[in-house]
């Protein structure tokens, strides 16, 4: 996620919301505090110029519809402008597929491609990949290891130099739904490595050609993309690394500005870290209004087995029981932190102890609520001296660490208690959106 660029928004947003009137001067400083924003996170000086323009010229001439404060119809402008800004969304189909990779090298194709394979496979898609690296060397056993993990053949041969003679044999003997074929990358774009692309887009008949492009590229990703575009006609662009770096906007609006869409981003090294890529979904997280609708696929994904309920979590009836479900949980979802940021916390911050949690502490919880009693998982307020010191005893941990714990839980329940406000307001703005 775009770290800086959503809380500098954020505060925007709500200086906004601390104005009594949305007058001329409360517009004029929002502007500001956007243009800003988005400049630092590498964004284009025209685009800024022209959307800020536009935030003005519609929040000062439209008339908020019935029912919309001023203050949520100028969040709504920003919001509406922003997403245009990042371009349009990208389908992705679940039929029978051939996807070309292209990219420069070092920017995270490989990985991606396995990030894809385990994408489609988890969509209940039969995937294979091919290996049309010849240039690296060590190329096929990286991919070949990453997609052994998500169980995806692999087909390639790293004695073979000649690119197009593997991708001819890979197609003719693989049966697979989705085929991803990763290309070989360079440092810098030369003619051999447009033609070999061309020469592949012509032997696959590629349903898509995805261009994968480091976000760390800033604004410089609108060249990288506008090459590969006119010589084999991009159809998604997969932006890579946007945990790392602070000019992900840049690289997203120059994209958005070449015509070729945004299908997914990838935000860590792991091969879980990949997004499809919905410009509203991404937009409302930025904001802090929560994207309930991603929120809920991914604890679907996750929680079948587990037996979590969500709204009982928000609606403050938050057991050690239920955290214990939730420590188990979260590995399987993710980071805490992507998983709130889902949340639609209404730009309130959360306390950075809440997500500063490391897997192995978790583990120590989990140990330690193991030694628990069924009423002090379900009601834990009953908590005291003697019984703290028993489970710090079976457990095998330091009272400081149980009363650790009783502390963590205690400011998640008051976090999921105040989330709830946040989430009803929320809703209802969103419901006004039309979202
Ligand atoms: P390729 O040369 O384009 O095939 O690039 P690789 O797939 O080998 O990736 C280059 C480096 O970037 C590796 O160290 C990857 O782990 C890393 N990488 C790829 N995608 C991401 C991402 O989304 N976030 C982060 N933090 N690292 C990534």
């Amino acid at each position: 996620m775009l770290d800086n660029l959503g809380s500098n928004l954020k505060d925007a947003l709500r200086k906004l919301a601390g104005k009594t009137v949305i007058d001329r001067a409360a517009v004029e400083e929002l502007v500001k505090d956007l243009q800003r924003a988005l400049l630092q996170a590498d964004v284009n000086v025209k685009q800024v110029m022209q959307l800020s323009q536009t935030i003005k010229k519609r929040a000062l001439d439209e008339q908020p519809p019935k029912g919309v404060t001023a203050r949520e119809h100028v969040l709504r402008i920003v919001y509406e402008e922003l997403v245009a800004l990042v371009g349009q969304k990208v389908e992705v189909t679940l039929g029978k597929q051939i996807i070309l990779m292209a990219g420069l090298q070092g920017s995270g194709k490989t990985t991606t491609t396995a990030k894809l394979a385990r994408f489609f496979k988890r969509k209940g898609m039969r995937v294979a990949v091919i290996c049309a690296d010849t240039f690296r060397p060590g190329a096929y056993t990286q991919i070949k290891t990453l997609c052994d993990k998500v169980h995806v053949p692999c087909y390639g041969d790293p004695s073979e130099h000649d690119a197009r003679k593997i991708v001819r044999e890979g197609l003719a003997q693989l049966k697979e739904e989705v085929i991803i074929v990763d290309t070989q990358g360079r440092h810098a774009l030369e003619d051999d490595l447009i033609t070999e692309i061309i020469d592949l887009n012509e032997i696959t008949k590629a349903t898509h050609r995805w261009l994968v492009l480091d976000a760390a590229l800033g604004q410089q990703a609108r060249e990288q993309a506008r090459r590969f575009h006119e010589a084999v006609s991009i159809d998604g662009v997969i932006i890579t690394k946007m945990d790392g770096t602070a000019k992900g906007g840049g690289a997203m609006s120059a994209v958005a500005e070449t015509g070729s869409g945004i299908v997914f981003i990838g935000q860590g090294e792991t091969i879980e870290d990949l997004e499809w890529f919905d410009p509203n979904s991404y937009i409302s997280r930025l904001l802090g209004m929560g994207d309930l609708k991603a929120l809920a696929e991914r604890v679907q994904e996750s929680i079948d087995e587990q037996d979590i309920d969500v709204n009982a979590m928000l609606s403050g009836k938050f057991t050690l029981r239920d955290m214990y479900r939730q420590l188990e949980a979260v590995n399987k979802m993710g980071p805490l932190k992507q998983v709130l940021s889902m949340l639609p916390l209404g730009g309130m911050d959360l306390p950075t102890e809440a997500l500063d949690v490391t897997a192995s502490k978790m583990g120590k919880y989990r140990v330690i609520m193991d030694s628990m009693t069924a009423t002090e998982l379900d009601d834990p307020t009953v908590l005291n001296g003697s019984r703290i010191q028993r489970i710090a005893q079976g457990a095998g941990a330091q009272l400081e660490e149980v009363r650790e714990l009783i502390k963590y839980y205690k400011m998640m329940k008051r976090t999921f208690k105040g989330l709830k406000g946040g989430e009803k307001g929320m809703q209802r703005l969103m419901k006004k959106f039309g979202k």
